[in-house]
């Protein structure tokens, strides 16, 4: 299937590591010219090398912690100027802390605000008079299973996440007439170095091994394990393609079948 991406200019906030930067890397691969940010100048580097080992292809790097807006929209702003043009952005950041209702105070549910909500908002509404002007847009919003099933002890993520999809189901309509596509894909258990780590964190407290962790996590997926990076990536893609031009503001689980609700 040609996905018709070639030449299509991507921006991919977050995408050093992990499921960002397997998206930077499948969007390259495809043909598309890529930008990533993280806050790393080195971690940014060493992304950059990885894909450039894996497909030939040179991305475009910028540090920008998505925490502050004028970083956030810098980064949209200056992938535009070297491009001259956006295409396709991906939101995406670091997920907030784990933890129950009372253990956190108004400071952190804005920290968690700023970081998965207001980061997002604000490089889409920079890049929106890009796509307008090509008449042409794809807005892919990296959240997680949690906006359709509510996760134990992060209710930082289950909360302020789900303000996302609200936002993606008003600028599908608000944007539709000018061919700007928005959805939401939701990660469930994907193994990344984040979840690694979180894992290994888990198991030092709980007294197992961090393969027994991740052995429990995946007990409850019905295909009994956990996803790859390049798996949530390929849905990515697709929503960011030229062939998924009738689809806009749906919210896609790529989850194993974790999600046991209808819809
Ligand atoms: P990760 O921590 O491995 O990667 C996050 C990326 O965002 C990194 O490149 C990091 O440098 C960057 N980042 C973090 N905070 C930033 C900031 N303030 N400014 C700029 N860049 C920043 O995480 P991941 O596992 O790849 O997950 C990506 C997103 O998907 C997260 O929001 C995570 O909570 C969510 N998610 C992941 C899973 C999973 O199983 N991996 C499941 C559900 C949801």
């Amino acid at each position: 299937m040609d996905l018709g991406l070639k030449g299509k200019v991507a921006l991919v906030a977050g995408a050093s590591q992990g499921l960002g930067l397997s998206v930077a890397a499948s969007l390259a691969n495809e043909g598309a010219r890529v930008a990533i940010c993280s806050r790393s100048a080195d971690n940014l580097k060493a992304a950059a090398k990885t894909i450039k080992k894996n497909t030939g292809l040179t991305v475009l790097t910028m540090v920008a912690d998505l925490m502050d807006t004028d970083q956030a929209r810098a980064f949209v702003q200056e992938s535009a100027e070297q491009f001259g043009r956006v295409d396709i952005l991906v939101t995406n950041a670091g997920g907030p802390p784990p933890g129950v209702f009372m253990s956190f105070s108004e400071d952190d549910w804005l920290k968690a605000f700023r970081l998965n909500f207001l980061s997002g908002a604000v490089m889409i509404r920079e890049a929106v008079p890009y796509m307008k002007k090509g008449r042409w847009g794809r807005i892919v919003n990296i959240t997680s299973i949690s906006v359709k099933q509510p996760l134990d002890g992060l209710v930082l993520s289950n909360a302020v996440r789900s303000g996302v999809i609200g936002l993606a189901k008003s600028l599908a309509k608000e944007l539709a007439e000018y061919n700007i596509l928005v959805n939401n894909v939701c990660p469930g258990y994907t193994m990344t170095e984040r979840v690694q780590s979180v894992a290994a964190e888990l198991a030092a407290r709980t007294n197992r091994t961090p393969e027994e962790v991740i052995r429990d996590w995946e007990l409850q997926v019905p295909l009994k394990r956990m996803g790859k990076p390049e798996e949530l990536a390929d849905m990515v893609v697709f929503l960011a393609s030229e062939r998924a031009g009738y689809i806009t503001g749906a919210t896609i689980q790529v989850d194993g079948g974790f999600f046991k609700g209808l819809m």
